[in-house]
């Protein structure tokens, strides 16, 4: 453990499921000083501070901005444009600025002409999560054996980039560096995707249902397991889904050709080509799970796994 915190006063703004687990894990490691706690609704922020994830808890980002080594934006992802303008007029001169959010390409585009060259703004995202949300669901080990993602650009201060891997090493995860283009189609695929195809999951079943029947009485783990994302905060996938409009499009339409696909091999009968098109899914599914394990028992072994957000 460090003798001297990695920054002395952070800021966290939106102590949620990400930013509180963030505050708890970086406290127990010793890697924050003081941690100033903004947000929206004064109850969540009550509850972080009885439960010692902040120490006090600040009205204004005016206010605690300039006295901050570190500020961290984690609300949902539309809020964020304006609270990083807010930020970037305030802040301790020297003082690192960094995101959690879900999509990177916008904000990345909005901190070049926010911050001056060398900038620094680090863009990032952790790729852990749950579907439960707020600082109650927040929890110390919620980056162990997880990717981090960061978006630095041409302009960004390499000094400020080193400190934010840092700080997401120390709390144990595995840093990859992106362009901020390219991490919002990657996520477009492999997380707002599956996120889409849950929620619309769940709607299919309600519209089924409207003529009274009570198709979901009979549903079963298969159905548990895959809707279990379903279950996020409609806030901050409705902000994800304004922001990353093109990438979640294009993963949309690809998703739906699949299923005509699929749909075409019912309609003909086509038992040799439904067995073929689920093998090698099934296959792809345990060689992606395999990577994952092998990677999670490179960076953490004998970690126990959480969902991933995603
Ligand atoms: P969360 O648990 O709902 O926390 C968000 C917090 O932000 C809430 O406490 C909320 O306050 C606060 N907030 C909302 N709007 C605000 C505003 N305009 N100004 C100040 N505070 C505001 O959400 P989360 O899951 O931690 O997600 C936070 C960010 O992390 C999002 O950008 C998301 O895309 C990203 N992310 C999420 C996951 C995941 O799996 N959940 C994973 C990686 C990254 P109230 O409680 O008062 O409403």
């Amino acid at each position: 453990m460090p003798s001297q915190p990695l920054f002395e006063t952070v800021s966290i703004v939106g102590v949620g499921l990400i930013g509180g687990s963030l505050a708890r894990a970086a406290k127990q490691k010793n890697l924050f000083g003081t941690v100033l706690g903004l947000g929206r609704g004064m109850s969540n922020l009550r509850r972080a501070l009885e439960l010692g994830v902040i120490d006090t808890i600040e009205d204004r980002i005016e206010d605690a901005a300039p006295r901050s080594d570190l500020v961290v934006l984690a609300t949902p992802v539309c809020a964020l444009p304006d609270l990083l303008a807010r930020v970037a007029r305030c802040r301790k001169p020297g003082s690192v600025v960094t995101d959690v959010g879900s999509v990177k390409g916008s904000l990345v585009a909005a901190a070049k002409t926010l911050f001056e060259r060398p900038s620094s703004f680090v863009g990032g995202h952790p790729v852990a999560g749950t579907e439960h949300s707020g600082v109650e669901a927040s929890f110390a080990s919620l980056f162990e054996g997880r990717t981090c993602i960061l978006t630095p650009t041409e302009d960004t201060d390499p000094a400020a980039v080193d400190a934010v891997r840092k700080l997401w090493e120390s709390v144990g995860s595995r840093v990859v560096f992106m362009e901020p283009d390219r991490h919002d189609l990657v996520m477009g695929y492999v997380s707002h995707l599956p996120h889409m195809v849950a929620y619309g999951l769940v709607h299919t079943i309600q519209k089924a249902e409207r003529d009274g029947s009570q198709l979901s009485a009979f549903s079963a783990g298969g159905f548990r397991d895959f809707t279990r994302i379903a279950s996020s905060d409609p806030e901050m996938w409705r902000d994800i889904c304004l922001l990353n409009r093109e990438p979640i499009l294009e993963s949309l339409e690809a998703f739906q050709d699949s299923l005509r696909e699929i749909a075409e091999l019912i309609a003909r009968g086509d038992g040799q080509g439904l067995a073929e098109l689920f093998l090698q899914s099934r296959l792809t599914r345990a060689k992606i799970l395999n990577l994952e394990r092998r990677e999670g028992n490179r960076n953490t072994p004998g970690l126990r796994r959480h969902d991933p957000e995603d």
